[in-house]
């Protein structure tokens, strides 16, 4: 399914592979069992005892990186690329060791697909203008330190991509990752401060500590020295990130739905949604949450799920499923609480424990038939569970997709051939990411066009994060001169 070319990850790799030789980066623990190699308290190449120390050292990181220049920056990005992908397999399988969620080689996916789409400096290319009173010129200026917490759901690749796209614009980073991805994050962040050291920048630039806790997420939210945040999680760490008075970049939790039309090619509808939801056992933002299917081609679209690796469930079997999946099944058209316990498995683990035995490689998604008002459509559940609900007609399906999208404005798709229709529910939706017959991760650039971003911030606007999210825009204006035509 990677879109990445493997010549091209080949390629980046070359380029610095003989920087990080040197710098003995490379070197590393094989892919499986490295977890339980690596303290809980390690110091060092980042990590630090305290938030305090952390932010310090990035301060005085960041002063340093300043006098390296672009061309500096260019070559640390470069480095941070080669050393992730390189390192990609690995951190995937610790990752996925300690969390207990997803599926590895998902985890792969987006470890490649952070360390090659994610924007650098490139994305900063000053803009200007010129005429009869002179010239003005756009420039984009760092801030300092940006404070950042990452979710369990995507550890490494939300570490990598947020790196890469805060140090790209000229800051330093320090991250309190989630306690339950502690280790691998850690191993993650002195993997960048080693790549960064090797290609010239200064030691320390991206920083956390060994223990992170909601306390110390706090430290890092009220530090003075922290300029701004950088908040990736559930409601609950995005509303404390607003309550404080940094400019802050948040972003939060979706339920993103995929209508379905009579107009639509159905096998591909059904391959993109079982490819889609299933993706990581279903743990990004951005899957698809919630399948709203036109009533005249539900049935076709339900067997052509099954037909490309989804297992549909009897009416019976859901009943036990509720059971199983939710602590509390909520009221009708409101989300219900999820069992905790059951995020981020497999969709062969979850059937089993209904007493449906499957192949866990051929079976990736367990499907649902439910009413509209069904608790699964209105819940984010984080787990390859489906419900396919019907409606009448394409207006009665975006308007439910709008509702159970609860106003988040993160992700939606729709799998039609009438562009009228493509056109009305991507304004309706007022969503950051809107795909078009294709899984959601397209929007993610993986099979789709354009950057990628694992911190999608809608609630406070800034969309797909990239270094221009991260920079402060300045303006130098001449008057009467440096206009040469
Ligand atoms: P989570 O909210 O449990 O944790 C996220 C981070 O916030 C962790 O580091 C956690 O320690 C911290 N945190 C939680 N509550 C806090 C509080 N009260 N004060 C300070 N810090 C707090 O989320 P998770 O389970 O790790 O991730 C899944 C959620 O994140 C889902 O809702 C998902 O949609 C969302 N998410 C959104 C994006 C996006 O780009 N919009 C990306 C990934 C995940």
């Amino acid at each position: 399914m990677s879109s990445i070319d493997e010549r091209e990850i080949q390629a980046i790799i070359e380029r610095v592979k003989g920087r990080l030789d040197r710098a003995g980066s490379a070197e590393g623990l094989q892919a499986q069992g490295d977890l339980d190699e690596i303290s809980d308290l390690e110091l060092g190449d980042g990590i630090f005892p305290t938030i305090d120390q952390a932010v310090a050292a990035a301060t005085r990181a960041q002063r340093q990186y300043q006098r390296i220049g672009l061309g500096g920056r260019y070559a640390v990005i470069d480095a941070i690329r080669a050393s992730m992908l390189e390192e990609a397999e690995r951190l995937a399988h610790m990752a996925h060791q300690e969390t207990g969620l997803g599926r590895p080689e998902d985890k792969l996916i987006k470890n490649r697909l952070v360390a090659t789409k994610s924007p650098g400096p490139e994305d900063l290319e000053p803009q200007a203008v010129t005429g009869d009173a002179g010239m003005m010129v756009t420039e984009w200026a760092p801030f300092g330190v940006v404070g950042a917490i990452t979710p369990t759901t995507n550890p490494t690749s939300t570490i990598i991509n947020n790196t890469i796209a805060v140090i790209s614009a000229g800051n330093a980073c320090v991250f309190n990752v989630h306690p339950n991805a502690k280790k691998v994050s850690a191993e993650n962040i002195r993997l960048l401060n080693r790549a960064i050291v090797s290609a010239g920048g200064p030691p320390n630039l991206v920083t956390a500590i060994p223990t992170p806790t909601i306390a110390s997420a706090q430290e890092l939210m009220h530090h003075p020295d922290v300029r701004v945040l950088l908040v990736t999680g559930g409601p609950a760490v995005v509303r404390e990130a607003l309550k404080t008075d940094k400019r802050a970049i948040a972003a939060g939790p979706g339920n993103p739905p995929a209508v379905v039309d009579e107009t639509a090619e159905i096998q591909n509808a059904a391959r993109s949604i079982v490819a889609g939801a299933s993706f990581d056992n279903n743990v990004i933002c951005t899957d698809e949450k919630t399948t709203i299917a036109v009533d005249s081609i539900a049935d076709r679209l339900v067997q052509e799920m099954g037909k490309a690796g989804a297992y549909v469930l009897k009416e019976h079997e859901l009943r036990k499923l509720e059971r199983v999946i939710f602590d509390e099944l909520g009221p009708p058209n409101k989300p219900g609480v999820i069992n905790r316990a059951w995020i981020g498995k497999s969709a062969a683990a979850i059937l089993a424990e209904i007493g449906v035995q499957v192949d866990t490689n051929e079976i990736r998604l367990v499907v649902a038939e439910v009413p509209n008002e069904h608790s699964l459509v209105w819940t984010e559940q984080m787990m390859p569970v489906m419900p396919v609900t019907r409606v009448q007609s394409i207006d009665q399906a975006i308007d439910l997709a709008v509702k159970s999208e609860h106003g988040f404005r993160h992700t939606a798709s729709i799998h039609s051939t009438n562009v009228e229709r493509i056109t009305r529910m991507a304004v309706a939706m007022n969503c950051s990411i809107f795909v078009a017959n294709s899984s959601n991760f397209a929007g993610l650039g993986e099979g789709g066009e354009g950057f990628t971003s694992f911190s999608i911030a809608s609630p406070t606007g800034d969309g797909l994060t990239r270094p221009r999210t991260f920079s402060r825009e300045r303006r130098v204006t001449v008057v009467g001169a440096l206009r040469i035509v």
